[in-house]
């Protein structure tokens, strides 16, 4: 019975899912089908409103678009899902660890009382064989105690280590959840959260804070040169060079499809500029290569923009400057870093960045 409400629930939405795909232009992979069929159920209210926003501006579901509303909504509650399953084995452990107490308490105040008789008892005992009686049948409760103690010690261990795997998936979950799966470098997520942190401890310690936005250039024709996968590979060249350019307390983050952002707490304006050129020259001078199909790639460069935070601006604020430094660099013929400096004209109405 409840399996056909399901299925006539899910026929009806299917049947309201694809015209609203079909509607925007969007392919129905298995992705996009995702994230239109959650929308059509329409309890995801994050999601409704994102889409509302999106059709508001009449935005164009590219690529980007869909793959950003699939990571946000899809993937954050697969997530969710899975970190529920973990509460649920935490539950359980903790639940049976109360039973196991709670019998040993029980059988504590048995044996407590058992004692208590003895004790009794010992007053009219005046023979030796009751009195050895009497002290056989103490060593067999105490026995029974000692495995008892012994049992519960084991169950306490067991679950203790169950808890330290749970421990650990937790981490591993948590790791995933900031890490871009590609590049392994941290994500877009990870970025928006560090940033956050970083504002509130620049404003609170009164220390300067730096960020570059980086865009690899013409890589839509590197990627139609080369194929798609080679090109997946220097995406990850890219994160582990600029890796190497940073200090271990800056943080690298691929934000885009060939984007990556750099964090540079403590870093004032001057160091980030510097920071960005290394990073800028090293990729520009290394010739690349594909050593499985011994291939020479030519070589390929990257555009940069600075920016520095000033005290009590918007993230907005200052994501849509480091933006628009890094399109000037664009403009002006790519391969270049731009710093907020060197800014000329208005700063664009359209950008957002959250
Ligand atoms: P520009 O110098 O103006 O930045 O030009 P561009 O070609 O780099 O920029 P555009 O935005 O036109 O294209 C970005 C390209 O990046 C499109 C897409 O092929 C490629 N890209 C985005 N994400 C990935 C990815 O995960 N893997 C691969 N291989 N390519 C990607
Ligand atoms: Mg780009
Ligand atoms: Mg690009």
């Amino acid at each position: 019975m409840t399996r056909k409400t399901d299925l006539t629930e899910a026929i009806h939405y299917l049947k309201q899912t694809l015209p609203e795909m079909s509607k925007r232009k969007i392919a129905t992979t298995p992705e996009n089908y995702a994230v239109w069929y959650e929308y059509t159920i329409g309890k995801n209210l994050g999601l409704k409103a994102h889409i509302f926003d999106l059709d508001k501006k009449q935005a164009d579901y590219t690529d980007e678009v869909n793959a950003e509303l699939y990571a946000k909504y899809i993937l954050c509650s697969t997530e969710q899902a899975e970190i529920n399953k973990l509460k649920d084995s935490v539950r359980k452990i903790i639940t049976e660890l109360l039973e196991n107490l709670n019998d040993e308490g029980e059988q504590l105040s048995d044996f407590s009382r058992t004692l208590q008789q003895f004790s009794a008892q010992i007053q009219d005992v005046s023979t030796s064989d009751a009195l050895q009686e009497m002290i056989r049948e103490l060593l067999v409760e105490t026995r029974k105690r000692e495995q008892a103690t012994h049992n519960l010690q084991e169950t306490v261990c067991s679950m203790a280590s169950d808890i330290k795997d749970l421990r650990m998936e937790m981490e591993r979950l948590n790791e995933e959840a900031n890490t871009d799966s590609l590049t392994r470098v941290r994500n877009r997520r990870a970025f928006d959260i560090a940033l956050d942190k970083a504002i509130h401890l620049s404003m609170h310690e009164n220390t300067a804070l730096a960020v570059i936005l980086i865009d690899i250039d013409s890589f839509k024709q590197f990627n139609d040169q080369f194929g798609h996968s080679i090109g997946d590979k220097v995406l990850r060249y890219v994160a582990s060079s600029l890796t190497q350019c940073v200090r271990g307390s800056d943080m690298v983050a691929r934000v885009g499809g060939e984007e990556f952002a750099i964090l540079l707490p403590e870093t004032d304006y001057v160091g980030a500029m510097s920071v960005a050129e290394n990073c800028r020259q090293k990729i520009a001078r290394q010739p690349l290569s594909d050593s499985k199909e011994n291939k020479k790639l030519g070589s390929l460069t990257v555009s940069a923009g600075v920016g520095s935070y000033h005290s009590r601006e918007s993230i907005e604020d200052l994501m849509r400057r480091t933006d628009a430094c890094l399109y000037q660099s664009k403009r002006e013929g790519r391969n270049k870093v731009t710093g907020e400096s060197d800014l000329e004209g208005n700063l664009s109405e359209d950008f957002t960045w959250i």
